[in-house]
């Protein structure tokens, strides 16, 4: 099992397929975007499903979340989720997105075992989606959430962050849109992880102004039948349920004492959280020629050496070098 030393078992695999992105998510990346990593840096789809083995078969993985950058950007994305759906026990296989292309490609990838969907969503507004992605397809998003849900991939969830003077007036209108479709909405305070290195803790909105907003034209109540567990989002019932939205509070209100997960980078490299300074290396001992249980000792090094938290409220927190699209979200 991957355990640290405060007691917690990660189970929760994020796998980073990429860096890239179609969008530009200002909380995110710079619109000129980065400079992405040559693909000979990039794992191969069997190099994935190799690690994605190793942590189900040795080390205790039970669910494997697909992320990015922009996971929708791998041509291989559905013989990497069959190669996941194939493994024993079978872990619970789910993707982040930003929905863009999921339209013609959501039916192929529940056919080969993709089991749930976070689609991300931060405004319905197209100039306000221009503004804040440098790009104009907010018909895309949608039509993308659309497929999902004719897809069965449901509950589909969708990922809002809030941004001060862009669309941080808009928690009601995004919550009523999700309640109209069926889908799960959950908010996420912007975290100090974009490349520019722009993020204020003074401007970004926080889980009480959420509440705060939702609450003048929504009733929300206490959660009490959904367990938390180790999940980020704390869940409310909408006008007495049974619809539900999230508020992942990762600044104001950290969870890390529960924390469950572990990530992969698109280049191989195992993190033991968002916010950590170091990384262990497996691309490099995949490559060497290394046996599973080589591979599978490095990555259990990387997770007993997890801090107790993310430390982003201490005066001497540090922002990762990798931002959020690198490290896989
Ligand atoms: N491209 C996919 C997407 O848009 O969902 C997957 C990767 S993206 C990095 C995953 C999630 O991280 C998205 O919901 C995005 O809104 C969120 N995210 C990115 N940067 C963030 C930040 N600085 N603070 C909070 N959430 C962030």
């Amino acid at each position: 099992m991957l355990t640290d030393s405060y007691g917690r078992i990660a189970t929760d695999l994020r796998v980073s397929l990429t860096d890239r992105c179609n969008l530009r998510c200002s909380y995110c990346m710079p619109p000129e975007g980065l400079d992405w990593l040559p693909k000979p840096e990039v794992l191969t789809g069997d190099e994935v499903a190799r690690l994605v083995r190793i942590g189900v078969e040795a080390l205790g993985i039970r669910e494997v979340r697909f992320t990015g950058g922009e996971p929708l950007l791998r041509r291989d994305l559905v013989a990497i989720i069959a190669a996941a759906a194939a493994l024993s026990p079978r872990p619970e296989i789910s993707l982040t997105t930003n929905g863009i292309g999921l339209d013609r490609r959501a039916a192929a990838l529940r056919d080969a075992g993709l089991d749930r969907i976070n689609v991300s969503l931060d405004t319905l507004r197209p100039e306000v989606f221009r503004k804040l992605t440098h790009r104009d397809r907010l018909d895309d998003v949608l039509s993308g959430l659309a497929a999902a849900a004719a897809a069965g991939l449901t509950p589909v969830k969708v990922n809002a962050v809030l941004m001060r003077d862009l669309n941080e007036d808009e928690a009601p209108a995004l919550l009523r849109y999700c309640l109209d479709h069926g889908y799960e909405l959950r908010f996420i305070e912007q975290m100090p992880l974009d490349a520019q290195h722009g993020w204020k803790r003074a401007e970004m909105i926080t889980a009480e102004e959420i509440f705060g907003a939702l609450a003048r034209e929504f009733a929300l109540s206490d959660d009490s039948e959904r367990e938390r567990g180790a999940a980020p989002a704390e869940t409310f019932l909408v006008n007495g349920g049974p619809a539900r939205v999230g508020v992942i509070a990762s600044v104001t209100r950290p969870f890390c004492g529960a924390c469950d997960r572990v990530r992969l980078t698109a280049d191989g490299q195992i993190r033991n959280c968002l916010f950590a300074r170091s990384e262990r290396d497996l691309r490099s001992l995949l490559r060497s020629g290394a046996t599973d249980e080589e591979v599978a000792a490095r990555w259990r090094a990387a997770v007993a050496a997890k801090l107790p938290g993310h430390g982003i409220n201490d005066p001497s927190f540090l922002q990762p070098d990798r931002p959020m699209s690198a490290i896989g979200g």
